[in-house]
């Protein structure tokens, strides 16, 4: 999968008195609510409410939710929530300050003291990270990679495997096919997501249970780092065609392709009735034939019209002569191969 978020708008509205307001989060002063952009994420938003006798110092609050909260929501993604509460509370002395997605929790007593208080930033920002296992940034040669597990239960090994995959591949893929892309990247171990593996703006999401049953599978950063260096962007080619290239790159690209016995398919007749829409590993290995038997580079210059947008049915014509089911019905009459992954043959 493939979204691309971009602009993050942070908007902070703020409400001292004892009961919750609900006001527009991006509301003018005069009350017009301005529309947002399509596709544009909300904003972030943050409503105290306070039943205390406690003032605080919204600004200061402002301040310290706008620099934590919206990068800890960005290791949920899209599906992250981004109107916070802000609950103030009389409760026992050891009750200090709490803080998950969509709510914040904090002890008034505690709040009350200056030094808590001036110290809310770090504050709130270790109680947002208690919802993560663990946090760690690595940089290198200009890359940085944020490694968010939420899974205490995540094999380390595994988890180091990633980040050396990352740095491996990464840069190559960058430096060879699209330089702009960012090279800050989240990786995010997640116990909740169902899928396998997913890139979305700068962040690649690994399910922890598909990696800790398949844990040589770390080529799967690999196809999720294409994705990020492919940036199409919203409606550039079809999925199939993403997928495809993805796995294409993985089967040129990967580190351990033949270790984790990742393998393309061999065509079989059944493969017809979706053609090259079959996605993945059935549409990468037809790529590697059209790469070997019909234009080397082919698929690389389809990569770059699907970024530059300037890709339609047409490119496959005017780059080889053919449209794809032309090439799609000669790859099926004679679909023998050799294949190397990433320059090595299958023992
Ligand atoms: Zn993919």
């Amino acid at each position: 999968m493939f979204k691309k978020i971009s602009n993050l708008t942070f908007l902070v509205m703020l409400s001292v008195t004892a009961f919750a307001q609900t006001v527009p989060p991006n509301a003018t002063p005069d009350g017009q609510t301005p529309q947002r952009r399509r596709n544009a994420p909300r904003p972030f938003a943050v409503t105290i409410v306070n039943n205390t006798k406690v003032k605080l110092d919204t600004a200061q609050v402002n301040a310290a939710f706008k620099t934590t909260y919206p990068p800890f929501a960005a290791a949920d993604g899209y599906r992250t929530k981004r109107e916070v509460i802000m609950r103030v509370i009389d409760t026992a002395n050891t009750f200090t300050i709490s803080a998950i997605p969509g709510e914040i929790i904090v002890n008034s007593k505690w709040i009350k003291k200056k030094k808590n208080f001036n110290n809310l930033q770090v504050n709130l920002q270790e109680a947002l990270r208690k919802n993560w296992a663990s946090v760690d940034t690595i940089k290198k040669d200009g890359y940085q990679l944020v490694f968010i597990n939420k899974n205490s239960d995540f094999n380390p090994v595994i988890k180091k495997e990633l980040i050396e995959t990352y740095f491996k591949v990464f840069p190559t893929l960058v430096s060879t096919f699209n330089d702009k892309t960012t090279r800050e990247v989240l990786f995010v171990t997640d116990t909740a997501y169902k899928g396998v593996a997913e890139a979305s703006g700068n962040r690649i999401l690994f399910s922890t249970t598909y990696m800790n049953a398949h844990p040589t599978d770390i080529d799967i950063v690999t196809h999720e780092c294409m994705h990020l260096v492919q940036g199409y962007g919203y409606g550039s080619g079809p999925v199939w065609l993403t997928e495809g290239i993805a796995d294409f790159i993985r089967y040129k690209y990967g580190v351990d392709n033949i270790g984790s016995k990742w393998f393309l398919p061999d065509f079989t007749a059944k493969q017809n009735e979706k053609k090259y829409e079959n996605s993945y590993r059935i549409t990468a290995r037809f790529f590697e034939w059209i790469d070997q038997k019909v234009k080397p580079g082919l698929i690389i210059q389809i990569d770059k019209e699907l970024r530059s947008h300037t890709y339609n049915q047409n490119t496959w014509v005017s780059l080889s002569g053919k449209t794809i089911d032309e090439l799609w019905d000669d790859y099926a009459k004679n679909p023998e191969l050799a294949l190397k992954y990433s320059g090595k043959e299958r023992i």
